[in-house]
């Protein structure tokens, strides 16, 4: 999954930015970057890290210009390096243009095997490069004309951010898969992946953008396109709802902490139990866990403490980590839990490795009783359209029944959220969504890409911890 932010207009367009993509850290820690442009020439630095490991006002003053775009990344498609570290900057013969993706492409590895063929070198091994060869190959008069051609050539999920000579283009892709918001501020156009990036920066939100709109934003003014072939339905992937936004967004026009209450207490009316509390799995669980104390009258109690400085262990590409991110993560609070049953509610269960630790815990801590609820239905297929879930067998509910996950996991009782449920309090969002993570029903099939998720042709020797580019410019006006 990633973050991608876009300004169009503003004298401290890099600032701005950097603040923009510390709001959307959440949405990928690997790496980040920022391309700014001053409508001649652009300039980009990216590293690896959190966005305040890799920028400092010394970078920053080295990225002038009214417009930038930046980008931070976990990976989903294509390694954890400095190579595949985004904005992706090329200069084409129309000049300038640097990429910010967040999604996955299906049909990307079959494009790159085709260009390759005809003689193209990548850099990267991620997906994303692919729209910048195909942008660089059109023939379409305008830089929005010929990324419209590009996109219309790749299929699965994009949101984009895209910096030309001079101007800011913004897409989403036709099912709508992942989130794209438009704000102003003082004058300047603003994109981001979430809304809460747009209250950081003190911008206004003006709305999300549609399912297959482009927004080209030129000299101050903003032409609104529909370039894409219709699809059959709207395709918003429910996991940014149940777990990867921050709960301060807005998506499709719904609050997330709001949504995910919801689902709470839901779970709480399909699987009742008779407890003593409620405890929540910090932090991805503790509005569905408010929800499901509020539905069943249980008391709330936050008696598993979280340990903010360990970063998110799912994350971290390498299984020996990750255990070892669950048991640093959080601790138990005696007093609180001795003798107690408790409700334990998560968002999800991926491999189960996280609830086997924490329902250990909680009983080592005293508890009589362990019920663990969990907000969403039992995941049983991978995400093809940029959420960073493992393969199909590494899926503890693809290879288990709940009976067995329950077991697995030494809880009492353990309940998801059904799919219904789910559907039933999706049904009020403002578009149609994706649940196939849940539900084995994909909007676009995978294609090929399912075959060889890693692309690894080359393996790049990490040149050090961040790089700086200039693209120069062929023509375009200065600013
Ligand atoms: P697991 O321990 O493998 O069952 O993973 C479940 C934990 O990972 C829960 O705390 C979820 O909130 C979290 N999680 C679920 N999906 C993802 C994801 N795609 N990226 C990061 N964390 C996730």
């Amino acid at each position: 999954m990633c973050g991608i932010f876009g300004i169009h207009g503003h004298a401290e367009a890099a600032h701005i930015t950097y603040l923009g993509l510390y709001a959307l850290q959440h949405r990928g820690q690997e790496s980040a970057g920022i391309c700014a442009s001053n409508g001649r020439e652009q300039l980009v630095h990216r590293g690896m890290g959190l966005v305040a490991d890799v920028f400092s006002e010394a970078t920053l003053a080295k990225l002038p210009g009214r417009h930038a775009i930046g980008h931070v990344r976990y990976s989903t498609a294509g390694e954890s390096n400095l190579r595949n570290a985004q904005p992706f900057c090329a200069t084409t013969d129309g000049g300038p243009v640097s990429i910010a993706h967040n999604g996955n492409l299906v049909n990307a590895l079959a494009i790159r095997r085709e260009l390759e063929g005809r003689g193209a070198i990548f850099s990267s091994t991620a997906d994303s490069e692919v729209i910048v060869h195909l942008l660089a190959r059109s023939r379409e008069a305008s830089p929005e004309e010929r990324l419209i051609d590009a996109l219309s050539r790749v299929k699965g999920a994009f949101s984009l951010a895209v910096l030309t000579d001079d101007a800011l283009v913004a897409a989403r892709d036709p099912w709508g898969f992942r989130p794209l918001v438009l704000g102003r501020l003082d004058g300047a156009f603003v994109v981001a992946s979430e809304s809460c990036a747009l209250d950081l920066i003190g911008a206004s939100v003006e709305r999300e953008l549609e399912p297959g709109e482009v927004i080209v934003i030129r000299r101050g003014r903003l032409r609104a396109l529909r370039p894409f072939a219709k699809v059959p339905r709207q395709a918003f992937c429910i996991f940014e709802q149940i777990y990867f936004a921050r709960p301060d967004s807005n998506l499709v026009r719904q609050n997330v902490y709001a949504f995910r209450k919801d689902l709470g207490r839901m779970l709480a009316r399909e699987h009742p139990v008779e407890a003593d509390m409620v405890v929540p799995v910090l932090d991805s669980g503790t509005a569905a866990a408010l929800g499901y104390a509020e539905e069943s009258g249980i008391p709330y109690e936050t008696a598993l403490i979280r340990n903010h400085y360990v970063r998110r262990t799912f994350i971290e590409p390498s299984h020996s980590i990750r255990h070892f991110g669950v048991k640093v993560k959080h601790n138990a609070v005696r007093s609180i839990l001795e003798g107690k049953r408790v409700v334990l509610v998560e968002d999800s269960i991926v491999r189960g490795t996280t609830l086997l630790k924490l329902v250990t815990l909680v009983r080592q801590a005293g508890a009589r009783a362990v019920h663990v609820r969990v907000s969403s239905p039992p995941t049983i297929g991978p995400c093809h359209y940029g959420i960073d879930t493992p393969s199909r067998e590494e899926l503890i509910a693809h290879q288990h029944s709940v009976e067995e996950i329950r077991e697995a996991i030494g809880a009492d009782t353990l309940g998801y959220l059904s799919l219904e449920g789910l559907r039933g309090t999706s049904a009020r969002l403002k578009a149609g969504i994706c649940d196939a993570c849940f539900s084995d029903d994909y909007p676009v099939p995978p294609g090929d890409d399912e075959a060889a998720p890693q692309l690894s042709l080359f393996h790049a020797v990490e040149e050090g911890f961040s790089d700086d580019v200039r693209s120069p410019a062929r023509r375009g006006p200065r600013e």
